[in-house]
């Protein structure tokens, strides 16, 4: 053993969620194992894992996984009985992990595994969570960017529980930031909201997100603008309760016309009725109320889900492989 080799005798499972991947699998085999094989060299006894969730993929992604020519360690893959969203599949994951500390990584390279190497010095040296943060974001689209920096804003002004920027799900978490996640049991999970309301002491290691290394990203705006309205309404109850505020403003405005229409027509006599005035005002009135019945109907609809009690995801495959390639020992073999 050489003089920088700690001795860390603890397991640390790569969490990947993966939907329809099969093309990407060898790219992050590939590209992750420099970092493993320099890790393990630096903590004599540190082992490392893959715990792949399959979320309902409809290719061979599970044979990519199990039979691949460059994966140099173990792993286990988990897979959902259909398609339930990267929330759930990150959550299944969480479930599952056995290990001493997971780190959560996208299979196709945006986050650079790299950047592992930091994250796990400093979980040795203490910290349960050591998130990544995007310095740079060059490489994703002006529109990510720019929704992205909205509803982050949007989120932390009405929000309780401070997300913060440009932070994803690329990070390290300790067994016991994994024990307290698995204690939430609701079933709506905004995983960046989650991540922030459990708290645990954070470490940040900043990083350069890439371009996407296989492929299209799996997510449609559609699915972007549902989940950052499910992240809103499930950390704020400000939506529901302005409209007590605008209710109150509206109202304060039509006693002090109401006392204005009154004292005009003690003044100067009666007036011709204005029909423009009036239907403005009406249509106002009735879209505003349409959209309070929205935000309610919004949040009803939460309640409802949650109070049917379903799971978040059904596991309906495992498989696990501790069968690897040499380029493992062989990586080993050349740094000794
Ligand atoms: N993913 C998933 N379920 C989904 C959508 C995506 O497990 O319904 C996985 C996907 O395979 C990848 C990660 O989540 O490993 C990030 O997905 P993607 O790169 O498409 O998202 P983006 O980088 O655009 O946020
Ligand atoms: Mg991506």
């Amino acid at each position: 053993m050489d003089a920088d080799t700690k001795e860390v005798h603890r397991l640390i499972q790569i969490l990947v969620p993966v939907f329809n991947e099969e093309g990407s699998i060898d790219t992050f085999f590939r590209g992750i194992a420099p970092t493993i094989a320099a890790v393990t060299d630096r903590y004599s006894g540190l082992r490392f894992e893959f715990l792949f969730v399959n979320d309902g993929s409809r290719d061979r992604t599970v044979d990519a996984i199990l039979n691949s020519a460059e994966r140099t360690v173990p792993a286990q893959v988990l897979t959902l009985s259909r398609n339930f969203g990267k929330e759930a599949a990150i959550t299944a994951g969480l479930a599952e992990a056995n290990a001493d500390c997971a780190i959560i990584i996208d299979v196709d390279l945006q986050d650079p595994p790299e950047v592992i190497s930091e994250m796990v010095d400093r979980w040795v040296a203490g910290a349960k969570v050591v998130v990544g943060k995007r310095v740079d974001r060059r490489e994703d689209t002006l529109a990510k960017r720019l929704t992205a920096r909205w509803f982050y804003g949007l989120h932390n002004s009405i929000s309780n529980v401070k997300i913060p920027t440009d932070v994803g799900d690329f990070r390290l978490i300790d067994r016991a930031v994994i024990d307290a996640l698995n204690e939430l049991k609701e079933n709506g999970r905004f995983m960046k909201g989650l991540f922030a309301w459990v708290g645990f002491p954070t470490e940040t290691v900043e990083y350069k997100r890439r371009k996407r290394a296989v492929g299209e990203s799996r997510f449609s705006a559609w699915k972007l603008w549902s989940f950052a309205i499910d992240g809103i309404t499930s950390f704020s109850n400000a939506p529901l309760v302005m409209w007590s505020y605008i209710g109150a403003f509206i109202s304060a405005t039509s006693i002090a016309y109401a006392a204005y229409i009154v004292i005009r027509t003690l003044v100067f006599g009666i007036d011709v009725p204005g029909y423009a005035s009036l239907l403005v005002g009406m249509l106002f009135l009735g879209g505003i109320q349409l959209l309070g019945i929205g935000i309610i109907g919004e949040y009803v609809g939460r309640i409802y889900s949650e109070a049917k009690r379903r799971p978040p995801y059904i596991i309906s495959e495992k498989h696990e492989t501790r069968a690897v390639t040499d380029k493992e020992t062989k990586s080993r073999s050349k740094a000794t």
